[in-house]
């Protein structure tokens, strides 16, 4: 076998399978189990010391072989040492924090994290006495200046949530080593196929599994992917906090794996394709999208991603609440609802101003989220710009 590194589509095939041992199938096999049944007391009595081995099946909570499948070929891709599946991307989010601070601990957390991940900084982690900062997501190397004798974490969230701001990761990671202090990423909307946090200097990267990787809006999954130098210290967190994922959804994992370069690059298309087209719409503020030329986070996106996902934001010129639902409500393709990264095309109105304290959300109209899915472009369109009509008709009627 040659030793040239395989390309990530090849890496999306191949990774974490072995059909000769497993009959000829092409996918491996899903084990449900909780006891796991040893063939003699000494290597029950032997289960404690491999314990913490990737591959090692010794109780259903610790992984079966399509656990380490998954863990594996996520860990691989991404370019980390060792991957930790979860039952939900906000476990994997909570569990990597925990596995890294203890009672007067200080925390700095960018002010553009996912709404449930600041929710648990100041109400469980506050609970156990760790302390939070928000932060500008815009800071860069300042985090430098934030950065105090008991900061053990820089939480990064790249692009942010709702609000789509492009974190300057290698800087704050500089910043961060400089000091001592480990730095997380959800890296969720890169995936591990379009953004390499541990190129950037990143020591966890953190995935809600339920978005791209599972893809299809079926099963709840999180990822936890670490160095080596942080692996032992978060899988015995996580082991010891009881978190696991179930065999099916890590199935579903694996699954939705296999194509996730052919479904990205097309919500990358249809994302920027949407973006655009609001971009010259007369309703539209702004869009905030960092693969438009004119982002301000285009060139660092450009610098540190290989792609954009199908997630992106806009901000409507002051609108009647009435007249936008009305736009909303009657849409024919666009689902409402959370979560996001399945193959269909989703919009939610967001309110940024309303999760952020570290910095002011200053625009005066609504905002809006949307997921381009895998749908044609020409209906997804058409379906928005029928929604524009709506509103343009309700706000005359005002
Ligand atoms: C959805 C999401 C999560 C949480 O994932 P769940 O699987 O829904 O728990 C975490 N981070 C980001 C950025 C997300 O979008």
């Amino acid at each position: 076998m040659s030793t040239r590194p395989r390309k990530p589509d090849t890496q999306l095939a191949h990774l974490g399978r072995d059909p000769k041992s497993q009959h000829g199938a092409v996918n491996p096999p899903v084990y449900h189990a909780s006891t796991i049944l040893y063939k003699d007391v000494e290597s029950l009595r032997a289960a404690k010391s491999i314990r913490m081995r990737k591959d090692a099946v010794t109780y259903g909570r610790a992984g079966t072989p399509i656990t380490f499948a998954l863990q594996d070929s996520v860990a691989e891709l991404e370019g980390g040492y060792g991957a930790i599946a979860v039952s939900s991307g906000l476990a994997a989010v909570t569990a990597s924090i925990m596995a890294l601070v203890q009672a007067g601990d200080h925390v700095l957390m960018t002010d553009s994290v996912y709404g449930p991940a600041r929710a648990f900084c100041d109400s469980t982690l506050a609970r156990f006495g760790v302390e939070t900062t928000y932060y500008d997501p815009l800071i860069g190397g300042g985090i430098a200046s934030l950065i105090r004798e008991n900061t053990r974490i820089v939480f990064t969230e790249s692009p942010g949530s709702q609000t789509f701001e492009v974190q300057d990761i290698p800087a704050i990671a500089e910043a961060a080593h400089a000091a001592g202090v480990a730095v997380l990423m959800d890296n969720t909307w890169g995936t591990p196929l379009y953004c390499k946090p541990f190129e950037l200097g990143v020591d966890v990267s953190i995935h809600a599994g339920t978005k791209y990787i599972v893809g299809h809006s079926d099963a709840m999954l999180g990822m936890i992917v670490t160095s080596e130098a942080y692996y032992e210290t978060v899988r015995r967190c996580v082991m010891s906090l009881g978190h696991s994922a179930a065999p099916d959804d890590v199935y579903l994992g694996l699954r939705g794996f296999r194509t996730l370069s052919v479904r990205l690059e097309r919500h990358h298309r249809t994302g920027v394709a949407l973006a655009s087209w609001l971009q010259q719409r007369p309703e539209v503020a702004r869009v905030m999208h960092p693969a438009l030329p004119d982002d301000p986070g285009h060139a660092i996106w450009k610098r540190d991603f290989g792609g954009a996902c199908g997630l992106f934001g806009l901000v409507l010129h002051p609108v009647a609440q009435q007249a936008l639902d009305e736009m909303l409500d009657h849409l024919e393709l666009y689902g409402m609802g959370y979560s996001w990264g399945g193959f269909e095309s989703l919009i939610i109105p967001t309110d940024p101003q309303s999760i952020r304290t570290a910095t002011e959300w200053t625009d005066p109209g609504p905002s809006l989220r949307i997921h381009a899915g895998l749908e044609d472009i020409d209906d997804l369109i058409a379906d928005l710009e029928a929604g524009f009509s709506r509103l343009n008709r309700a706000m005359a009627a005002e």
